[in-house]
C-alpha cells in the first residue's frame, strides 16, 4: 500500500495527513509558523500562547497529531505523563511553583478547545479564579 492508499502524502520529505496539514499546531511543530519556543524534543514542543491569559501562559503539545483528550490511545499514556512533567518543570523554572497555577486540557466544543492538537495549558503569575466561565 502507497502513501497515498492510506490517505498520506509527502511534504518537504515528511509524511502528513490531510488533517495534520490542515493543523496550526502541526504547522508550529513542522516551521510553518512561528512560535515563542520554550522546549523542543523528538516527541514534544512547548511554546508561548499567542494570547496569554495569565503573566506566565505556555503550550506544551506532542508532536503526534492527537486531535483531544477523547481519542488519546492507552499507548500514549506515558507521552501524556511526560507532557505534564514538563509542563511542570517548565513551570518551575519560570518562578510558579510556590504558588502554583493551572495545567489544563480543554477538549472539544463545551472544553472550549479551539484547536484540535491536543495541548496542556500552563497558566501562572496569578490568581485564578474558579469556576471558569
Ligand atoms: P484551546 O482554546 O484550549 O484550544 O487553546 C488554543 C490556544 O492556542 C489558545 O490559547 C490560543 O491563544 C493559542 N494559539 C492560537 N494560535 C497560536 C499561535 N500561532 N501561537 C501560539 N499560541 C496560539
Ligand atoms: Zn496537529
Amino acid at each position: 500500500m502507497n502513501g497515498s492508499e492510506k490517505g498520506l502524502f509527502n511534504y518537504r520529505e515528511k509524511c502528513y495527513t490531510k488533517e495534520m496539514s490542515n493543523c496550526l499546531f502541526c504547522k508550529i511543530i513542522a516551521g510553518e509558523i512561528p512560535s515563542k519556543k520554550l522546549y523542543e524534543d523528538d516527541e514534544m514542543l512547548a511554546f508561548y500562547d499567542i494570547n496569554p491569559m495569565a503573566p506566565v501562559h505556555f503550550l506544551v503539545i506532542p508532536k503526534k497529531h492527537i486531535e483531544n483528550l477523547f481519542v488519546l490511545d492507552e499507548s500514549d499514556a506515558a507521552l501524556v505523563g511526560r507532557l505534564f512533567i514538563k509542563a511542570r518543570e517548565l513551570a518551575k523554572e519560570r518562578g510558579c511553583e510556590e504558588k502554583g497555577g493551572r495545567f489544563v486540557i480543554n477538549a472539544k466544543t463545551d472544553g472550549g478547545q479551539t484547536v484540535d492538537h491536543l495541548h496542556i495549558h500552563f497558566l501562572g503569575g496569578r490568581a485564578l479564579g474558579w469556576p471558569p466561565g
